[in-house]
Formats: C-alpha cells, structure tokens, sequence
C-alpha cells in the first residue's frame, strides 16, 4: 500500500477497497454489526478537532490559522455546544501540529469516511437546511415538492404546468433547458430561450426555478436566472462542472449517477462543498440494475441510508426512476413515508404531444390529487410542505 497523498483526499482514491478494508459484515453475514477493519493508517486519513465548550473565536482562528498556514483545507462547524474544525488534507500533517496543546482543543480526531465534507459526522449529525427563495428544504419539519416539465418547450406550455403545479402547493418548478440526450439527434432543449421563459414564469407564478446545466460554458447564464443549478445523473462525477457550480454560489441539486454508488455521490458533492457552497441537496433517482421492467430501478435504501451518513437533504426523482407516469404515485409517496426531504417530479398538460419523456409525465388535471396523497405520507413523519 502505498502512503495516503494529499491528492486523494478528495478525488476517491481512498475508497475502503482502495485502502485494503476487510468488513468483517460481508464474511460472517453479520449486517447489523457492520464493523471496518482499517489499516492503522487508514484511520489517520481524515481529522476533525473538537474544541472545548468554552472555546473562544481567537481560540478557534489559531487552529484554522495553523491548519491553514500547513496547506490543511479547514471547516469550521459550529454546533449546539462545541465547535468542530474539519482538517482536510495530509494527516500526518495535522498530527505533527500538536493541536491537542493548544488553548480551547478537546481533542484530535479521525473522521471514518471517504467523503469529508458531506459526512455528517462533520455536522455533529445536524441536518442542512437550504433554503431557496423561502422554501427550506432538509428541514426536519418541511417537504419540498419540485414540478413541472421535462423540458421547456414553449412560453404557454410551460406556463400552464407551472400555474397547476403552482396551485396544488408545489414548492419549485423544474423545466429542463439544456437536455442531456443519449441520442444528439433527439431534442436538446431551447437552450438561452428555455432560461428566459423560465424566468418569466418565475415572475408570473413566484415558483423559484431549477434548471440543469450541463456545461460551464452556460454558467454564467445560469446565475442570473436560475434558483437552484441541477446536475444531472450523466454528470455527477463531470468534476470541473461540479467545481464551476461550486463556486456560482447557488442552491445545487446533484443527482445520483446512473451506476454510482452512494460513496461515490457523497464525494462528488464534496466537489461542490470545498468551494465554499454548502447549498447541496442529493437526488436518488434511479440506478441501473438487471432490471428492465422499470426504466431505472429506485433504490429507496438510499434515502434512509443517505439521511443517517450525510447532513445533506435528499429528494427523490420518481419520474426518471420509474419512466412510467402510473408508478410514479406509488413511488413518490413511498419516498416520502422513507423519509426524504422531498420530490422532484415531471408534469404536462399533454404528455402525448411532449418533445421529451412523455410516457414518465403526470397529468396537470391529476396533479393537485397527487400532491395531496404525497403531502399526507410525508405528514406522517412531521413534514409539511415547504
Ligand atoms: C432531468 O431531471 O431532467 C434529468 C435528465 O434527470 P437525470 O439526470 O436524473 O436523468
Ligand atoms: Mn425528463
């Protein structure tokens, strides 16, 4: 094995089987004891400084200052009673600081997972709450219900979803502009045009907007118009456009690549969360398996599996999951009764004549019914919608 660099930090080198993990879980078939064996190095990868409740803010400068000043990636965490700094970066680097002599530290230690920023072993187990335009999503109490169409294809059509989905209680429109397609021959989307009718359906129903951008190219665009930047499934691990959203300084929702696994999603959001944006929320959106029957195959595991190892909210796309209007009812109050933070789903007036994905698109006259039924499931855990 080679020495832990800095590099891999962040980049997924280290994953468990990278690092020579035995889980003694897969040999004896003992799932709830689930225990990791690391090599004594492996533990050293990542460290969190605890401070002392009484810790004062020069206290917890001079440990940023020192990590800093050592090339370290520093995060400070303030929680209910003690503040926690994330050290990103080399380990041994954070030991030969000595930090545990300084003033307001408790104590030096490692954090267990590949992904650093995402865990919520960084968040003392805290939920983040994004907030867009007033809507909170990842509340503990709230449930965000993002709809619309597929793709803008017009001014009106997109404005009647939004009127409908806007008077059923939806929390934000969605409406693809930039659409990535698996043929470059099918539609693309109105690109420019798309953002600009989205803006003034924005204006007219006061739906914030999400929009995927699938090129730092558009960026820019995508800044003045847009309310939160989707990141679709084909470009979870597009690493320069997870860093270019990072740094826009908007709401992203980050979708689950069609083949990663959940570790790989959690270190693709610490892409966007090293720059600085801390406005994340994860999509499970379906991943493929042996399965044809569905389009993809929902892995609602993922949901309470995400909610106990990341402070992120997470929403589910039963659209895409599922490529199939019928089952996405089903599906979308089951991932509200696992306890998501929300949905986002895909709505037309007439599906039949829709450009994109028609099959997967709910009626607009059946959407209030919908909402109503998804509402209720996501009432019985406390939430209601944002
Ligand atoms: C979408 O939401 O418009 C989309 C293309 O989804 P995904 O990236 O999950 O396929
Ligand atoms: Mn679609």
């Amino acid at each position: 094995m080679r020495p832990p660099a800095n590099d891999d930090l962040l980049t997924g080198l280290d994953t468990p089987e990278q690092a020579g993990e035995v889980r003694p879980s897969l040999l004896d078939g003992d799932l709830e004891g689930a225990m990791v064996v690391r090599p004594a190095h492996y533990a050293l990868r990542r460290m969190m400084v605890v401070m002392t409740p009484e810790a004062t803010p020069e206290q917890i400068d001079a440990v940023v200052s020192r990590l800093e000043a050592r090339g370290l990636h520093a995060k400070v965490m303030p929680g209910e009673l003690t503040t926690a700094i994330g050290a990103i970066g080399d380990p041994e680097g954070v030991r030969e600081l000595g930090l545990e002599g300084l003033a307001g530290v408790d104590q030096v230690i490692p954090i267990s997972r590949p992904y650093k920023l995402a865990s919520s072993e960084l968040s003392h187990h805290a939920p983040t709450v994004v907030e867009v335009d007033g809507r909170r999503v990842g509340a503990p109490d709230s449930f965000c219900l993002i709809a619309g169409p597929c793709t803008v294809e017009s001014p009106d059509q997109t404005r009647a979803v939004a009127r409908a989905v806007a008077a059923a209680g939806a929390s934000l429109l969605r409406g693809g502009a930039f659409k990535p397609r698996t043929s470059p021959f099918s539609f693309r989307g109105l690109g420019e045009e798309a953002l600009r009718i989205l803006a003034e359906v924005r204006a007219e129903t006061g739906l914030p907007v999400v929009s995927e951008l699938t090129s730092a190219e558009h960026a820019g665009c995508f800044a003045a118009t847009v309310d939160v930047v989707q990141v679709g499934a084909r470009n979870m691990q597009n690493y320069g456009l997870l860093e270019v959203v990072g740094k826009l300084g908007k709401p992203v929702l980050l979708k689950r690549g069609l083949s990663s696994t959940l570790d790989e999603l959690l270190m693709a959001a610490d892409y966007v969360l090293k720059e600085g944006n801390e406005r994340v929320i994860l999509c499970e959106r379906g991943i493929r398996t042996f399965e044809t029957a569905t389009r993809f195959t929902l892995d609602l595991g993922a949901v309470p599996w995400l909610k106990l190892h990341t402070h992120l909210p997470v929403i589910v796309d039963p659209s895409h999951a599922s490529g199939d209007r019928r089952l996405v009812g089903p599906l979308a109050r089951a991932a509200a009764a696992a306890g998501a933070d929300g949905i986002i789903v895909e709505v037309a007036e007439d599906p039949e004549a829709a450009l994109c994905d028609g099959p997967q698109q709910l009626y607009a006259k059946d959407f209030a019914r919908f909402a109503r039924e998804v509402e209720a499931h996501a009432g019985l855990l406390g939430k209601r919608l944002a």
